[in-house]
This record gives C-alpha cells, structure tokens and sequence, in this order.
C-alpha cells in the first residue's frame, strides 16, 4: 500500500471527513484491521482564510508547496489538496515536488463522464465558483459544462462555507437555501451539481435532492485510495 500525503486544516471540519473516508474505504477494500498508511500536514486555516480574503496568493503558494514537500520528505507517494478552493495553486505545488498530486476536479470529472453528464451546476467558494482554475480544468480537459448560481445565489453559498460549515455549525435554514439554489441551477438546466467544496457535504446530500450530486470529499478521498492501492 502507498502512503497518502494529505494537505489538510481547511477547514479540518472536511479533514476529518477525508480521513475518516480514507480509513473507511481501505478497510472496505482489504477487510480486517486494514487501514489507509497517510500522513496529514494540517494548517492553521484562520491564517490560510486570512491570505486567501486579502488576495495573497503567491504568499498561500508558498505555504502550498512548503506543506506538499514536508510531506513528501516523510514519505508520502502522493499529495491530496483536501480543499478545492486551493487547487487554485495545484500547478505550483505539482512543479516543485516530485510525487504525484492528485487534482480533485480531475476525481469529479471521471465520475461526471462515467455517468454521461455533460452540464453541471458548482457550488463551491466564490473563489471556486467565479475564477477558471477549476471551471476550466473541467471544460477544457473533460469538456464538461459548467453552470454557476447567480451573484445574489453565489454570496449565500460562500458565506454558509466561511461562517458556519468551516465553524462546524450545521443550520437548517442553510440546508433549505443551498436546497433552493440547487433547484434554480436545475431549471437553469443542469444535470448534476458538483459541491466543490469540501464541507458542503456536511450540510446536504444525495437524499435531500433529486438531481445528481457529485460529492468532491468523498470522491477524492476515494480517488486516493485507489492510487494508494493500486
Ligand atoms: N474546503 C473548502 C473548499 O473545498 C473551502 C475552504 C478553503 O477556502 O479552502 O473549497
């Protein structure tokens, strides 16, 4: 079995989630005791949060690349950002280690294409939602169509993220607005909604919608497993 490097702490609400998910599947795949060799650099994310709302990018990139290389120097075979806003920086990091990263819009697209949908609705960070680092990895690379809430939508999805999801605060009147904006993205025409986040999970799952959702925790902390055993 390979050894998973995991970036994690933002939030480590999603981290969690990531290692219990990892630890889950090896034990599904191999039986008994089994359970996933990984090693986490979790960051402080008042910090990381703190960069990312005051535009320092090349700043975050550095902490990026310093966290994947502490983990590759400890021995990790692989690097798993556990956070899709940060993906914004996946180039970076991939050149200055010498694993491989593995990019969860990559993870996401896979399944999206193994199931036939080509127009997807994302829910993500503004930052996800509003910038092509994500969106266009998945038209370019995968030629899937990519729909986003509107402004008004786009600021109730990114605040729920930062001011309860990432605090651990589980709101149903949250559950009912993202329910609505899902139903907007649908009449809009999607056929599936990406939660590109990684603590959307927390708050809303397949059984509270009709339409296809692509839960991008669970399918990347998958996708690593299957690298790791591979
Ligand atoms: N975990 C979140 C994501 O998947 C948001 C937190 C962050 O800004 O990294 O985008």
């Amino acid at each position: 079995m390979k050894t998973i490097g995991l970036i994690g702490g933002m939030s480590w609400e999603s981290s969690s989630e990531y290692y219990r998910i990892i630890n889950k599947t090896v034990k599904e795949r191999l039986g008994g005791l089994h359970s996933a060799q990984c090693i986490m650099y979790s960051a402080d994310f008042e910090e990381i949060e703190n960069l990312q709302h005051q535009g320092k990018w090349e700043e975050l990139a550095t902490l990026m690349i310093n966290f994947a290389q502490r983990l590759e120097g400890a021995g990790a075979d692989c690097i798993v950002i556990c956070t899709n806003t940060m993906h914004k920086m996946a180039e970076e990091v991939e050149d200055n280690i010498s694993i491989p990263l593995l990019h969860i819009a990559d993870a996401t697209a896979e399944r999206i294409v193994e199931q036939g949908l080509g127009r997807l609705g994302l829910l993500g960070t503004t930052f996800t939602m509003e910038e092509d680092f994500y969106k266009k990895r998945l038209q370019e690379k995968y030629n899937i169509e990519v729909i986003i809430p509107s402004q008004s939508d786009r600021e109730i999805i990114d605040r729920v993220i930062y001011n309860e999801l990432c605090l651990g605060t589980i709101r149903q009147s949250s559950k009912e607005k993202y329910k609505e904006v899902i139903e907007r993205l649908t009449s809009d025409g999607a056929d599936g909604v990406i939660l590109g986040c990684t603590e959307i999970p927390l708050l809303i799952s397949q059984e509270d919608v009709e339409i296809p959702l692509f839960d991008t925790t669970t399918i990347h902390a998958k996708s690593a497993v299957e690298f790791a055993l591979k």
